[in-house]
């Protein structure tokens, strides 16, 4: 492929590798291993002295053709795609890191990682030290002698502060430790971790790669010598986490329309959170396309738009904002986000919930938070179903 094709063009061009029959959509290959010529080969492809498929826990076509299409949109070397988000994170943690070893995390994570930080990790001797997404002098003194891993998502779930990547990668670089940044808000299309010093990029695919809500999956992104040799794809291909070739054809598929999806999810969520400042019983809107965002110039300086998930807080605590959530007749009621149907979670009592409310406080997640991930909706009607509970 050309190097200077747009990033639309090569969500729909990167990764076929047509078979003996032509077809013009991406074939599916549903086989758990691959046939070798004779016995010899056979040796030749488990020692690794011929290249090519073995068995779908190590590699599969179309999962490679996904991690083509990836990389080639993160503008990384290498992708490893993984069965979810968090097994992506874990693959990235079991592939670098030792007993003894150190992270500093920020605190506005997703809850999950927060618990693989702090309740996994620890028992095998990783300890974490958590701290502010937006201070970088707080990163800054967290560093240890045996500080290995800076681990970060911008903008933050559900808050949606916005770290700054480059800063932090400063301090990676100096620290001698990898940055990690989860870019699943953003994907590729809005923001572009690597290109502003990170060195290994994060996916849930499940969310907006997907992008309608279908499937569960995952991505390491980052150089060759750092996926392949540190120990990422032999703790992928040794314990399993491996993304099926199902998934990984409809995320293929699902990456094809990433562009279009995320400027329309953007256009909608700016609309949403302009509205929601004007309503009074909303007490504060966290959103980085609105000027009354904290971190308004940064989240211009590193993401195209402000991307599709909208936080906000209602006068009355958990009781009103439950009453927001129970009144929606389109919006639904569930965990995910990044689908085109829009989505509505009170983080206190589900994402944020099995976390301590010592942690949850200092997170900032608050009883009266909702996050409302905007989907491709009329905004009009969105607005009608949100304004019934409001
Ligand atoms: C959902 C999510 C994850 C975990 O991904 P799964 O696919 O659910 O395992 C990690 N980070 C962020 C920011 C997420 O929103």
């Amino acid at each position: 492929m050309s190097d200077d094709l747009e990033l639309e063009t090569l969500a729909l061009h990167t990764g076929i590798h047509r078979s003996q029959f032509n077809e013009h959509s991406e074939a599916m290959y549903l086989t758990s291993s691959f046939v070798f010529e004779s016995a010899a080969q056979a040796a030749a492809r488990f020692s690794g002295d011929e290249p090519g498929n073995i068995y779908s826990r190590f590699t599969n076509p179309t999962v490679t053709a996904m991690q083509e299409r990836l990389a080639a949109l993160e503008g990384a070397e290498t992708c490893i795609a993984t069965a979810s988000g968090m097994s992506a994170i874990l693959a990235c943690v079991m592939g670098l890191l030792s007993a003894g070893d150190h992270i500093i995390a920020s605190r506005s994570l997703f809850g999950a990682t927060v618990n693989l930080f702090s309740n996994i990790l620890n028992r095998f001797k990783i300890e974490t030290t958590f701290v502010s997404a937006t201070d970088v002098e707080a990163w800054r003194s967290a560093v240890q002698a045996n500080t290995k891993l800076l681990f970060l998502e911008t903008p933050s779930n559900p808050l949606t502060e916005i770290s700054d990547i480059a800063a932090l990668s400063t301090v990676a670089k100096q620290a001698n430790a990898w940055l990690v940044v989860d870019n699943c808000f953003c994907t590729p299309i809005l923001q572009k971790p690597l290109a502003l010093g990170a060195d290994i990029v994060i996916h849930s695919a499940t969310k907006y790669l997907d992008g309608q809500g279908r499937v569960l999956g995952g991505a390491v992104l980052g150089n060759r010598e750092v996926l392949m040799e540190s120990g990422i794809f032999g703790f992928l291909r040794t314990a399993g986490p491996t993304l099926s070739a199902f998934n990984a054809w409809v995320i293929l598929k699902g990456l094809e329309t990433l562009k279009i999806r995320m400027e329309a999810h953007s256009a909608h969520a700016l609309d949403i959170a302009h509205w929601l400042e004007q309503q009074p019983n909303v007490t504060r809107v966290f959103y980085p396309g609105l000027p009354s965002h904290p971190q308004y110039e940064l989240a211009k300086r590193q993401q195209a738009t402000g991307g599709g998930i909208v936080t906000f807080e209602v006068k009355g605590g958990k009781e009103a904002a439950w009453r927001v959530i129970d009144s929606t007749r389109l919006i639904s009621i569930t965990a995910n986000l990044g689908d085109a149907k829009s989505t509505l979670t009170h983080p206190a009592t589900t994402t944020h919930g099995r976390i301590s409310q010592e942690a949850r406080d200092a997170a900032g997640i608050t009883d009266g938070l909702l996050r409302i991930a905007v989907g491709l909706e009329s905004p009009r009607d969105l607005k009608a179903d949100l304004a019934r509970g409001l």
